[in-house]
């Protein structure tokens, strides 16, 4: 591809409001390419240019042109005339007792009359890996009755540029680039030498929905000269919308999570209302058909245990019958209750005896531990409670 056609198969970069330049933070090599032929870059020099800009901001952490002492100096300022390195702004970082850290980012205006919206994302360290937890879109369009994100209506769907920025603002935080120091004032992983080492898309809103960004943004994370993790390490969470599942395998190789939650299309039309659209029969013939799954690259299978709702042993006996041709592992996740949830979580009993039966089958199938339950950062609590947070400081302030 030459530099002018790349160039025209390009998604723009965001264009700030105001006085802003658009800055080049998690931009794809493609808009790198765009950027630099924008700065009068020959077309001759592009690649190289774009894999120096690359290492220097995947693989320095940079924040300044002027870091990157192997760029000569007047093509530095041509870049800094028109471009930043920039990064959306943590607006609020809260600490979990169990070292769950959970930022609150503020994406910049994408246009006349937006201020500006917000996403969260969840750091959640344990000693052999740390997972990151990110959006894909502001608020969702799902309305599974359980989550808290659902109850919000969708605002936008997050460019890749946002998304990525969520991985770089992490390893800043917690000072996983070359040069910064890690926080003194919480748990990190300690084997392995990686903070970051998985990321998942479990944060707010539906991923398959969002599928070109989506997608760019695992090319980004999972590149070996910029962020390096592993593909085998990124996993798409998916309430299962079908027609897009063969693209996220054949396009990203990255691991595929299906929210099921229910074994009968009546009540998952009830708990996950896209069932209506995406049956479980279609849903798990596309789970069969998922390109690079095997035995040793399983789907898992998310699981929300509803008290009196889902979690009787019948459904446990019917949940292995139904899996039976597709490499699967199962997680059971106890459900996080908000305010005002038309639902409770199962007790303990019941959680340990579903598991047992699915592990008898022969499927591994851990309880998923409720980490960052105290700042509300557990799964279906994003965001919204943030708001609520902030309305109710705002009233007391008002007193
Ligand atoms: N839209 C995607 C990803 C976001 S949700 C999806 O549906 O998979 C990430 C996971 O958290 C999903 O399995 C979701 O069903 C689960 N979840 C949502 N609300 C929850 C709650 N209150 N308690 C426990 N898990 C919840």
């Amino acid at each position: 591809m030459n530099a002018s056609s790349l160039i025209e198969s390009l998604s723009p970069l965001a264009q700030p409001t105001g006085a802003a330049l658009p800055s080049l933070a998690g931009a794809t090599r493609l808009q790198l390419a765009a950027a630099l032929a924008e700065a009068g870059v020959p077309e001759r020099e592009i690649r190289m240019r774009v894999a120096q800009l690359w290492h220097w901001i995947y693989f320095q952490g940079a924040t300044s042109f002027d870091a990157m002492l192997n760029i000569a100096k007047p093509l530095r300022a041509a870049l800094a005339e028109r471009f930043a390195l920039t990064r959306p702004q943590v607006v609020a970082e809260q600490i979990s007792s169990d070292g769950t850290r959970k930022w609150l980012v503020r994406l910049d205006p994408a246009g006349a009359g937006d201020k500006g919206a917000e996403v969260e994302c969840v750091y959640i360290p344990e000693s052999d890996r740390g997972t990151l937890c990110i959006s894909s879109q502001v608020g969702c369009t799902l309305t599974c009755s359980f989550c808290h994100t659902g109850t919000q209506k969708l605002v936008r769907n997050l460019t890749s540029q946002e998304i990525i920025a969520q991985l770089i603002i992490a390893r800043e935080k917690l000072g996983d680039f070359p040069g910064l120091t890690p926080p003194s004032d919480g748990l990190l992983p300690t084997e392995g030498s990686r903070f970051i080492s998985n990321i998942v898309f479990m944060g707010m809103g539906e991923p398959l929905y969002n599928f070109d960004n989506v997608r760019d943004a695992v090319g980004v994370f999972s590149d070996g000269d910029g962020l390096s993790i592993s593909k085998r390490r990124i996993t798409v969470s998916s309430a299962g919308v079908v027609p897009r599942l063969e693209d996220l395998g054949r396009e990203t190789g990255a691991m595929l999570a299906i929210s099921l939650h229910a074994v009968r299309d009546e009540l998952r039309d009830r708990l996950v209302p896209l069932n209506k659209k995406y049956p479980i029969k279609d849903l798990l013939q596309a789970c069969r058909t998922y390109p690079g799954a095997s035995n040793a690259r399983r789907i898992t299978f998310e699981y929300v245990m509803l008290k009196d709702v889902n979690d009787s042993p019948a459904e446990a006996r019917e949940l292995v019958r139904l899996l039976k041709g597709v490499p699967a592992k199962i997680n059971l996740i106890p459900f996080n209750p908000w305010p005002g949830a038309p639902y409770e979580c199962s007790s303990w009993e019941r959680i340990e005896k579903f598991s047992d039966i699915v592990f008898n089958a022969g499927y591994a199938s851990p309880v998923r531990t409720p980490r960052g339950r105290d700042i509300l950062a557990a799964c279906g609590q994003l965001k919204s409670e943030t708001q609520k947070l902030r309305a109710r400081a705002l009233l007391s302030a008002e007193d």
